[in-house]
């Protein structure tokens, strides 16, 4: 089948041209850098299928666009699917499928390096090393040991990243609507509803998917009623937290140190070299200028292990949509929840199929 890949970089097209030849696929991939879009739309004509990411533009627009040229599948190289009109691409004949679950290791583990990051101050400590400046003053961290994390979502994701905490000793409170028997095996660990474990946690790390009920998440008032100082990790959605709101809690100091791998304009920035550009998001130039702030660029899933099996799905869902058999990761408009409700990100708050 021919296939449009958009937001294509090289990594895409080495795993999927890898995969595909391993298969014996014989996919026929048209690779483009650009991201996909009512715009960009057109360069999609003539293939029965589109390729996209996380922020490819899946609007209204765009799919009567690949509609009427053809389009027939769209296969996101991605488990949420925020940014496709569930409504319209139904109504237009358009399937939507996308990967449903891929390493979480990947993502939890990443979670993990930014907390040493800022904590050990890692960074610093890399830089002043390249200057033979081998001075201790200001890299003051803590034990991780009997500290208390607080865990908000504790699907695959927070759970490997809560058997990883266990091992390094800390306390473990768990906020989830939809509570999972794994978590409280672990050990040291306790569910509690959102306010206790904001009061009570040194380290926050959001591991829930955005839904309209939890945007803003983090914001004036949560922020308010956490502990002086604390961590504050992000590897989920940007739009989970408030951004200005933080950074008024890092100036006043409630904020202690600020992990984030999603912003919530990322998709002017992220994946992007702007490195001779100068960037006009003020919100996020402001947040870069703070010594306590670590940003990295959606960077969290990015290992072999979960770009394999992201490629290994995704070819896998266009096979049998060419081959017309059951699609087992077809993305479905449920009956009963409206586009609106769906249209922030996964819309699902079930175990198993929601991320990146
Ligand atoms: P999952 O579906 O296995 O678990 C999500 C958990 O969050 C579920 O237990 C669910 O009940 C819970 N939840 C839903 N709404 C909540 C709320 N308001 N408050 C607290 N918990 C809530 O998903 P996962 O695979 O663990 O992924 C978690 C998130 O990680 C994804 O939604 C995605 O946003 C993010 N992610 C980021 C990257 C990255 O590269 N940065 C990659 C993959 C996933």
């Amino acid at each position: 089948m021919q296939v449009a890949v958009f937001s294509t970089e090289s990594y895409d097209r080495q795993f999927l041209d890898a995969v595909n030849t391993a298969t014996n696929a014989n996919h026929e991939f048209i690779f483009h850098e650009t991201r996909l879009e009512a715009k960009t739309a057109t360069l999609a004509t003539g293939c029965e299928a589109v390729c996209v990411f996380v922020n490819d533009d899946l609007g209204s627009e765009t799919l009567k666009i690949l509609a009427e040229q053809g389009t027939r599948l769209v296969a996101l190289r991605c488990t949420g699917f925020n940014n496709v009109d569930l409504q319209v691409a139904a109504e237009v004949g358009i399937k939507v499928v996308r990967v449903t679950a891929y390493s979480p290791y990947s993502v939890a583990e990443f979670a993990i390096g930014m907390i040493l990051m800022l904590n050990r101050k890692l960074h610093k400590a890399f830089n002043r090393g390249r200057d033979d400046n081998f001075s201790l003053n200001g890299l003051l961290g803590f034990d991780l040991h009997d500290r208390t994390v607080g865990i908000v979502g504790t699907g695959k994701i927070g759970i490997i990243i809560s058997q990883i905490l266990h091992g390094f000793g800390c306390h473990l409170l768990g906020y989830d609507p939809y509570p999972n028997p794994q978590f409280e095996e672990i050990g040291d660990t306790r569910y509690v509803d959102l306010p206790e474990l904001l009061a009570n946690s040194e380290i926050i790390s959001l591991h829930c998917p955005l839904t309209p009920e939890n945007y803003h998440l983090i914001n004036a008032k949560t922020i308010a009623q956490m502990k002086p100082g604390v961590m504050l990790i992000n590897t989920s959605r940007g739009q989970l937290i408030d951004t200005k709101a933080a950074i008024e809690g890092i100036k006043s100091g409630i904020i202690g140190y600020f992990g984030i791998d999603v912003y919530e304009q990322e998709e002017h920035i992220f994946f992007k070299d702007l490195s001779d550009t100068v960037i006009q998001d003020d919100t996020f130039q402001l947040l870069q200028s703070f010594q306590n702030v670590l940003i990295t660029s959606h960077q969290a899933f990015f290992t072999e292990e979960a770009l394999n099996d992201i490629a290994t799905t995704t070819l896998s869902n266009i096979t049998d949509f060419e081959q017309g058999k059951p699609l087992p990761n077809e993305v479905k408009l449920p009956e009963k929840v409206s586009a609106k409700a769906y249209s922030i990100d996964t819309g699902t708050r079930r175990h198993g199929d929601t991320g990146m």
